[in-house]
Formats: structure tokens, sequence, C-alpha cells
């Protein structure tokens, strides 16, 4: 008889109609690579809201990529929740997320934030930025050498920019949105240019690089906007006086805009939970604590972002789809390599 079979008859007699997840359906297990800090006051309001505890596992995106392929179809995982399109995509493609029908999400996440098959939805947004130093780089040199992203690599800034490696995932996908908006070839002309006009060989993460503008090492730095709001709601706040944050813009592309997110696993236990917590994650009130905690920009629509992000006033962003960004992440670090951007 086979696997079927079985569950016809059983679903005949009607014991496949008690819901699968009865017995444990007060649980549902994320794995994060987003910082305790920053997801448990979600969850705990999650765990308010619907009665259904959650289990926390937080490590690197990578580690749970790892973990997720060794468990199989043993995992206990429900939901992944990570950052960049770029892992997004990985995990999908490595069949680590299942497909999910939610009205909900398809209603509330712009489709250029999710993937189009339903297996990963965004649930933050994110704009790549340059943090600069105001007394060295001046308004006309802003408004004459400085429009979009392809004008960081203009002569003009020779030593000056600081950005990360090319190992980060931030840079992949920003080189993948450059391919996407304006083809291979001017992305990869690109990539040399930028990285003639790095200030250092690239060190330490994205605050290291709003840090090193600060210290005069570099007069710009390219770095996700919530590094910058949070620096500046820090103890480091005084100390970044000299310093603004522009989003690259030209006729062709806006502010390259990433996301986190989230999907139910392949396996997941708990598929009516997971897909619970994800939903909740989309809701206004999760987005304004989300919001207020780490100053990314909601995906809600309708939800306002917070008093620090909200005083850059209004963004001209990038249309292009972020799921691109996984696309594209070969041709990327192909590019990246041979710019020598390490
Ligand atoms: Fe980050």
């Amino acid at each position: 008889m086979h696997a079927m079979t079985v569950a016809l008859v059983l679903a005949m007699t009607g014991i496949l109609l008690v819901p699968a997840n009865a017995a444990s359906a007060e649980s549902v297990n994320l794995y994060s690579a987003r910082k305790e800090a920053l997801v448990r006051p979600l969850l705990d309001a999650f765990t308010e809201a619907s009665g259904t505890e959650v289990r926390l596992v937080t490590a690197k995106g990578g580690q749970l990529h790892q973990r997720l392929l060794a468990e199989g179809e043993n995992s206990p995982a429900d939901v992944l929740l990570t950052v960049d399109a770029g892992n997004l995509w990985r995990a999908a493609e490595a069949g680590l997320l299942r497909a999910v029908n939610s009205a909900y999400l398809d209603a509330t996440v712009p489709a250029t934030y999710r993937d189009p098959d339903g297996r990963w939805y965004g649930l933050s947004l994110r704009a790549r930025a340059v943090v600069y130093a105001t007394e060295r780089v001046s308004g006309t040199d802003l408004a004459d050498h400085l429009d979009g992203y392809l004008e960081l690599a203009d002569p003009v800034w020779r030593g000056r920019v600081a950005v990360r490696s090319s190992n980060s995932i931030y840079n992949q996908s920003l080189i993948a949105a450059v391919i996407a908006n304006y083809g291979p070839e001017v992305a990869e002309r690109w990539a040399h240019g930028l990285v003639e006009n790095f200030a250092r060989p690239p060190s330490g993460g994205d605050r290291d690089q709003i840090r090193a503008v600060v210290s005069g090492e570099a007069d710009l730095s390219i770095v996700n906007s919530y590094y910058y709001a949070v620096l500046l709601g820090s103890n480091e706040a005084d100390w970044m006086a000299g310093t603004a944050i522009y989003f690259p813009a030209d006729a062709q592309m806006g502010a390259h805009v990433n996301v986190s997110g989230a999907g139910v696993t392949r396996h997941a236990p708990h598929p009516d939970a997971a897909l619970a917590l994800i939903e909740f994650l989309a809701s206004p009130e999760a987005q304004s604590l989300y919001a207020e905690l780490n100053h990314e920009f909601p995906v809600h629509p309708d939800v306002a972002p917070s008093g620090v992000v909200a005083e850059w006033g209004s963004i001209t962003t990038d249309d292009i789809p972020v799921v691109q960004f996984g696309r594209l992440n070969p041709d990327a670090v192909r590019i990246a390599d041979r710019a020598g951007w390490n």
C-alpha cells in the first residue's frame, strides 16, 4: 500500500481531521540570524497575542543554513529569519523553505520585497546609503559628483571611499542591483573604478566604515542605513557630529533597498504556527516595534519609520524586485573578484 493510499484511508475515517499539530501547536521554533535583543520583544508580543511560545535559536545566517541542510526532515525549525534577499534566495534555492499561501502577506508585503513563489517575505527594509564627512565633502561636491552609485567610481573620490569586503552579502546584493539596472559591462567598469577609489583595503563591518569617516581615514562610506541611525542613538553620537547620510539616486537607479525576511521551513513541524508568526511580524504592531528597535524602514506601507529615520525625509528607491539580488549573486561575486574588491 502506498503512503498516499494510507493517508486517504485515514482521511476517510476522519483520523486526519484532527489538526496535525494540535498537541504541540503551543510553540513554534524560530531559527534567527538576527540577534536575540532585536527579535525577543517581537516574539514576546506574538506570544502575548497568540498564546504560542517561540523557541529561539540564534546563529549567523550561514550557520543556520548549514544546520537546516544537515538536519533535513528532522529539523525542529519552523521559521528561518535572516537578512538580505541574497541569503533568503539561497535558502529557497537549497530547498530549505516551503511556499505558503497567505492573503495577508500578499496584501501587506509589496511584491518587490518578497519571493514570487511565496517561499519568503521581506519584513523590514534597509537602504545601502552613503555616510560622508560634511567638512570634506561639500554640497557642491555631492551635487556635481554624486548622484547615483555609479559616481562612487568617479576619480574625484580617489582614495576616499570606505566599504567593507565583498564577502558581505550586502555588497554582493548592491553589485547585483547595479547589474540589474545598468547591465554587466557597466557594473564591471563601476566595480573596478570603485576599488580604485578605496581609502584602504576593506576591513570590518558597516559601523567600522562610518568610524573611518569620523576618524578622517575616509571621506565617504557605503553602509546600511540602520547602522547610521543606531550609532546616532548611541554614546558615539557626539563623535559623529560632522557626518551626514546620502541616498544615491540617478535617473536609472534609486537607493538600493534590501530586506530582512522570513520563510516557513520545508520540514516545519508546526507550519500553521510558523505562518502565523510571519504574518504577525508583518502586522502594524510588530512593524512599529521593529522600526523603533533597529531603525529599519517598515515593509508595511502604513507604518511610520522611527523618528531618526523619518528625519531623513522621503527617499527615491530602486524598484528592482529584491529576488534579482539572489539570481544575480553569482555574477556579482565574479565581478567583485575580478575588480579586486577583497
Ligand atoms: Fe546588518
